[in-house]
């Protein structure tokens, strides 16, 4: 499998050569250069496979590049009933006959970002194993990536992590669970600052090419191709549990912020699983929405960006929706270079006046919002109907899945994080806080271990300069 870039700009590469970047050279994301179809015989054989069993035949569809052996190995340690709590990894609760929740956040932070995350931490040491190089990963988080990414990088050697996130700004739960890791090669910085104040300082270091050239500067944020591809496979499982044979459709309904977890529901319905919608859910920030429903894509500034109570989904733009437009335009690199020359100025492109608009269809998207009133209603109305707590971002992904459900195509709604997160919501919805998770109840007792920063660049790499020497 070759990757090539969204606009154009990249010889094919292989799946390790795009392993550890970001973005491509020209500013594009990677994407597969075809993807793998599924025969039927295939998902025949797929539905009685385990998770580690099914993740090795989807990714190795991907990944050629890495001996089968090894690949298998690696997602054999990554997908264990230790770290999911549960040997289903991904395990369907059925709410009632048609509606479900595929539960994807039993992972070691507690939300979904841990399903690609741990194997992207397994597929890093595996690479800087084989060429002996080291990494510094750099990243600005205001919660689940963050946390998540160091618990996957957590104890690797040749890998650093480096996390800046606003000092105060996070919740308790989140700033406990990142800044409780006493791993040597786990450095948190709290910057006084915003959010934004740190995604400035981790593009100030990225841009300053000759210091991320000589200390080994990488990111693991949501456009890493890998990130998606461990993705699609809960989409395979979520659809096998929710059916008895492959002639019966789905609906999928997603959380969405950066366009992550739905990108690699449109890829299992390019490859041929039957997914009849992917319902996409936004909060108060529509800007995806508002494209499904009307064909303009209008980033929103900061300062446009609300702070709402599903806030993994708080989002000026969605960095990976460019890869769903490559393949809206039958892979027009050319166009979608333009579209994103507009987009990178901070404008907006509109497709409503082209056939591009009516051809959202055919891959299957439709989409809807929800805001804070909506989502504890639906926490609300989904516990006193069936006893189950769900999240605020779930919230959001049911609400609007079920405006969308159909008779006679069960519906799979994505849960994206455990209640126990986002306590306070949970208890202005149904009076009373989430239990937490065995392990979780003494979180914010703990030891924490973080340095204070200004927001300057060049104090932080002189702090990454200087961790680096201290543990080479
Ligand atoms: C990251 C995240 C999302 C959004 O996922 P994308 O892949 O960015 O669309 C939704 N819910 C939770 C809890 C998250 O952490």
């Amino acid at each position: 499998m070759q990757y090539i870039s969204t606009r154009g700009g990249m010889p094919p590469k292989s799946f390790s050569e795009i392993l550890l970047s970001g973005l491509s050279p020209d500013g594009g994301l990677a994407m597969p250069a075809a993807y793998p179809k599924i025969t039927a015989a295939q998902l025949e054989v797929w539905r009685s496979l385990s998770y580690p069993a099914l993740a090795f035949e989807i990714l190795s569809r991907f990944i050629d590049d890495i001996p089968a052996d090894d690949l298998r190995n690696l997602i054999n340690q990554t997908y264990t009933a230790e770290a999911f709590g549960n040997a289903d990894i991904t395990p369907l609760k059925t709410l009632e006959p048609g509606l479900h929740i595929l539960g994807l956040s039993n992972g070691p932070t507690l939300a979904f970002k841990d399903i690609a995350m741990q194997l992207l931490g397994n597929l890093f040491q595996y690479q800087l194993d084989k060429t002996g190089d080291e990494l510094n990963i750099l990243g600005a988080t205001s919660g689940d990536t963050g946390s998540s990414a160091e618990y996957a990088m957590r104890g690797k050697h040749g890998i650093r992590v480096f996390m800046l996130s606003p000092q105060g700004k996070m919740s308790r739960f989140q700033t406990a669970q990142m800044f409780s890791l006493q791993d040597k090669n786990i450095f948190n910085i709290a910057i006084r600052g915003v959010f934004d104040d740190c995604q400035d300082i981790v593009k100030a270091v990225s841009n300053d090419h000759a210091f991320k050239q000589a200390h080994r500067i990488g990111t693991v944020n949501s456009i890493n191709w890998a990130r998606i591809v461990a993705q699609v496979v809960y989409y395979f499982k979520g659809y096998f549990a929710a059916t008895k044979n492959n002639d019966e459709q789905v609906s999928f309904a997603v959380p969405s912020g950066n366009f992550g977890n739905i990108c690699a529901g449109h890829v299992a319905r390019m490859m041929g699983l039957p997914i009849k919608h992917l319902i996409l859910a936004t909060n108060e920030n529509d800007v995806l929405d508002e494209f499904f429903r009307t064909g303009v894509y209008r980033p929103r500034t900061t300062t446009e960006t609300q702070h709402t109570s599903s806030p993994s989904m708080d989002i000026s733009k969605a960095s990976n929706f460019e890869r769903f437009i490559f393949d809206l335009t039958g892979r027009n690199a050319e166009q979608v270079a333009e579209l994103w020359s507009a987009v990178d100025k901070g404008n907006a492109f509109d497709l409503s006046t082209t056939p591009l608009f009516a051809a959202i269809k055919d891959y299957g998207f439709v989409s809807g919002n929800s805001n804070h009133a909506a989502r504890i209603a639906t926490i609300r109305d989904i516990y006193q109907r069936y006893h189950v707590l769900i999240d605020t971002h779930t919230a959001d992904g049911l609400k609007v899945g079920q405006a969308h459900q159909e008779s006679g195509v069960p519906l799979i709604c994505l849960e994206t994080a455990l209640p126990a997160k986002f306590s306070e919501s949970i208890a202005e919805a149904v009076g009373r806080e989430p239990e937490r998770p065995a392990g979780f109840e003494n979180l914010e007792n703990l030891p924490q271990r973080y340095v204070v920063k200004d927001v300057d660049a060049q104090a932080i790499k002189d702090y990454i300069e200087e961790q680096c020497k201290l543990s080479a």
